[in-house]
Parts: structure tokens; sequence; C-alpha cells
């Protein structure tokens, strides 16, 4: 990136309803100014009092993502890498529990001392220093900082405050964009823009006027109500952009662009930007929009209710299907029901490949064993993501060598035959928040296997985020019955990339391949892995 001088920043606030794609609108407005040549990074304000998502239940919060520096971050930070394809740190995502943390620490140390510690200027003081510290980090010279939640939330009120007294403060330099619905009410055959005129009213409540307005839509907005919209809250008619539903995320930069909403931000930062090229990224939506072939692959896994859990991998087979002109249309099994159920076989019938993801603790393991077992037996491809992996040493070590009580230590501790076991890095740690084996690791690819065909390089840099692995005193026995240990960690002693012989495709990674699949750079495991499905399908 260029060095930034005069950073610029954008603020992004949401309102009526949660869930319209902010983190989407962010890394498209990414996107589409890097086209321009600038040099953009996002900041993600979660307005929650957890330090981290870390701890939370996917179900509470979809995918934790893991940045190369090793931060669990929330899900939009994947967003932006695959948007932008810019690597995000941990200083691209505040919470509310981080800031208090700090202010507290702080007080504590006596940084404050003879004054009484308050939510305003303390609070968001810290806030806007954490905006300083990325402006200055990443030279970008754009800051795009959006703010998690709906305006009204109690728990966001403190970001808004200091994003409205940043705006005060730098007032060339800011520009804001709120993110509304306007909903379609069918037996009137309208938009209404009321709920629109509500959120901003309150967000001006606060002291925030809108520069830009980012409407959801189910239908294009006429004229007359763009006008309308740009009247009652005080914006530009151009200002108000439309968003109807896109048939793929990745066509969001490209709506964007067609109402010129780059060209508007460079002109009133008074920046100066080239013409886009979105020629790459036009050939990618083309692609998944007319894809020449399609092919089926089963996710097994527990999360299968909430999507968001597995964002990434979502994302990756996207990225791995436009690399081979194919869409991917995937099948969601929930390992329980496999687990319980007479015909476990028919769940995988009318798929042409098995991903076994992450996850955390026993439950649903044992049918993810059955879909590694029908994909190793019947010769369908196989892909396992860290656990994934663990699943599939185990199910090897179970019904190939013939270990019949093998397992993990995660789900017995007290197993006899503990194949995969805590790291013994882990085994002194009690604290459960950011403790894991996070972020970047080398592994070395073993010559001759499909990894290093895959990676076609020798040492590779993975993202990691686990506290098992296998254990080395299997190895012997895994390697004598057929599994060729493909990665291993530069001193040898992590297992961090397994395969089979004799199998179309049968791959496990430790790590996770999914935090790096960019739009423009699929990742190789992923590209493989689909390739594989597509000769399976015949
Ligand atoms: N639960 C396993 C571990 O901690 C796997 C983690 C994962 O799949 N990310 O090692």
């Amino acid at each position: 990136m260029s060095a930034s001088a005069n950073p610029k920043f954008l603020f992004v606030t949401g309102g009526v309803v949660s869930s319209l794609g902010k983190g989407i609108a962010c890394a498209s407005l990414g996107l589409l100014l890097k086209s321009r040549g600038l040099s953009v990074t996002i900041m993600k304000c979660d307005p929650y009092i957890n330090v981290d998502p870390g701890t939370m239940s996917p179900y509470q919060h979809g995918e934790v993502y893991v940045t190369e520096d090793g931060a669990e971050t929330d899900l939009d930070l994947g967003h932006y890498e695959r948007f932008i394809d810019e690597n995000m740190s941990q200083m691209n995502n505040v919470t509310t529990g981080q800031i208090y943390f700090d202010v507290i620490s702080k007080e504590r140390r006596g940084d404050y001392l003879g004054a009484t510690v308050q939510v305003i200027p303390h609070i968001t003081d810290e806030i806007k220093l954490r905006i300083d510290m990325l402006a200055r980090q990443s030279n970008a010279d754009i800051v795009i900082v959006e703010v998690g939640g709906t305006v009204g939330d109690i728990e966001s009120l403190p970001f808004l405050e200091a994003i409205r007294q940043y705006c005060i403060e730098h007032r060339q330099d800011c520009l804001t964009m709120h993110l509304t619905l306007l909903p379609y009410i069918r037996s009137a055959g309208e938009i209404k823009t009321k709920p629109t005129q509500h959120s901003v009213m309150r967000l001006r409540e606060i002291g925030i006027q809108p520069d830009f307005l980012f409407c959801r839509s189910e239908h294009h907005i006429d004229e007359a109500t763009r006008k309308k919209i740009a009247l009652f809250c005080s914006v530009d008619p151009d200002a108000v952009i439309e968003a109807t539903d896109a048939q793929t995320i990745y066509e969001v930069p490209l709506q964007l662009a067609e109402q010129k909403l780059d060209e508007q931000i460079i002109k009133r930062l008074n920046l100066k930007g080239a013409p886009a090229k979105l020629a790459p990224l036009e050939s990618v939506v083309k692609k998944i929009k007319d894809p020449e072939k399609r092919v089926s692959i089963a996710i097994c896994g527990k999360y299968t209710r909430l999507k968001d859990a597995y964002k990434s991998i979502i994302e990756s087979l996207v990225h791995a299907g436009v690399a081979n002109n194919s869409a991917v249309d995937i099948k969601w099994v929930n390992s329980e029901d496999v687990e319980h159920s007479d015909n476990p076989g028919s769940f995988f019938e009318d798929v042409h490949g098995i991903l076994v993801p992450y996850g955390f603790d026993f439950r649903g393991i044992e049918g993810k064993l059955i879909a590694v077992r029908h994909a190793r037996e019947n010769n369908i491809p196989f892909f396992g993501i860290c656990l994934g992996l663990q699943c599939a040493v185990i199910e090897f070590a179970r019904n190939v060598c013939g270990i019949e009580n093998a397992n993990s230590a995660e789900f017995d501790k007290d197993a006899a035959d503990p194949v995969i076991h805590i790291m013994e890095s882990q085994r002194s740690i009690k604290q459960k928040g950011g403790t894991m084996r996070l972020g970047t690791y080398p592994c070395v690819t073993t010559p001759d296997t499909l990894a290093r065909k895959m990676y076609g390089s020798e040492i590779i840099i993975e993202r990691h985020r686990h506290r098992y692995e296998v254990n080395n005193d299997y190895r012997n026995v895994l390697e004598e019955n057929g599994m060729i240990l493909s990665g291993l960690s530069p001193d040898g002693n992590l297992v961090e990339i397994i395969e089979l012989k004799d199998h179309p495709f049968f791959v496990g990674c430790q790590f996770h391949p999914e935090l790096k699949s960019r739009i423009v750079r699929p990742h190789p495991i992923f590209v493989h892995f689909v390739e594989a499905a597509l000769t399976h399908q015949g």
C-alpha cells in the first residue's frame, strides 16, 4: 500500500433491521475504491462485551474469522479480505470488550489519575484512538469503519458518539453512509420509505447526518421514491444508493459502480482515483451466474442450522467453482442426523464430494466418522478441515488400522488410544479466551504428494485455530496402513496435512485453508477438491 499522509474515513452505520449485509456493502465499496488505485482498509466495531468472538458458540456469532496475526475476529473480516484482497489484522476488529478492557487497565495504571472515568470522554476517546491507530498502521487512503448493530441499540451508542466527534474533528476527511431497508408492501404494491426516514431521524438525534443512504430493497427504486427519500433524509438524490437483492454477493460492487458511489466518494473526499478496473470481477460474476457445469458437495457438520458458521468454506467453494467453470451446490448434512440414521449412505447418494468442516466437542462426531468412512470406501472425493482431519485420522485408525478404541482426547480424555491428543503447548493452558494455536504457521509439504502438487511449493503458510493434533505415537501405524503425512511443521513435530494412497482425492488439513481463499486467488486445495468432484461426477 502507498503511504497516505491524509487518510480519509467513511463511517457505515445500520438501520431498520439487522442482517442487511453491512459487511458486504463495506467490502464491496472497499473493492471498488481499491480498483481505482486507492489503498483501503476496513474496521469492524462490534458492540458486544466479549473481548473477541473466540469464546462464542457458532450459533451466536457464526464463523470466527482468524487473521494472519492470530486474532479471532468477526466473520465480516472474511468478506473484507475476500473482496479487497488485503490481510486484516487484530487492529481491524474492535469490540466494546476490548475498549473497556484497555480503559480499565489504564485506570488501574493511573493514567487518568484525578479524573472520574466515564463513557464520554474516556470510552469514546479510546474508540477514536483505535481508528487513528488503524489509519496510521495501514497507511490507507481510505479507512472504512463499519459499526455493528442497528441505530437505536444501547450498546452501539458510544461508537456512534465517537464517530460524531470524529466527523467534527476531521470535517473535511469524513463521510457517513447509513444502510437501511425499503420494505415492499405487496398488497399496496409499493416500496415504503417510512422506516428509512425514522432510522435517519434516529441517527440525526445522535448528531450524525448521513451523506449516503444504502437502501436494501427487493424492487427497483423509482425516481419519485428516490427524490422523496432524498428530501426527507436530507441527502442528494444521487446519494440514495439502491441495493436490490443480488444473485451473488460478488455482484454488489458492480451495482455500486453503476450508481457511481465510488465516484461520488472520491469527489467529496477530494481524492484522485484512476478509472475502476472491474473486468476481472465482471468475469467472475458472469461465471457464477452462468456456469457451464454443476457439481454437488455435501458439508457434513453439526452447525448446519446456521450457515454463517461455515461462511468462509461456502465462499471458498464458490471461488473454486469459478476456477472450474462450475457451480457448486452445497448439500447440508447434519452429522447428528447421519449418526442416528439406519441408512446413512442415503445422505450422500446424490453428491460428488464430501467435506467435513471444523468443529469442537463430541456431539455429532460419530456421524462425521460415518461420512469419512463412506467417502473413503466409495472413492468419493473427501476434504477434511481441522476437526475434519482429526475425524479422518480416527476413522482410519479404527477401520483400517484396526485400533478399535481410537479416539480424540477432546471427546474422551481417558481414551485407550488417543490418536488425536492435546498439543504439548496447550497442556498447561487454563484460560479459554485467545489461547488456541492461532494464526499463521509454516508447513513443509512432502515431495511427490498431492499436497505438493496442489500447492506447487515446499513451504506453505496457513492459518490455524485448534488445541488438538495427531498423536505422533500413532504415526508409524497410520503410515504403514497407507496414510500419507503430506504436510508437517518445519520441525517435523506436527502433522498438518494427510492424504490417502489409492483414493482419487482424500485430503485432510489441520489448518483452515478457507480463510485464505479470495475471489481472484481461489485456494488450491478447494480448487483441486472441486475438480476431483467433477471428475467423480463423470
Ligand atoms: N476441536 C479441535 C481442536 O481444538 C478442532 C478445532 C477446529 O476444527 N478448528 O483441535
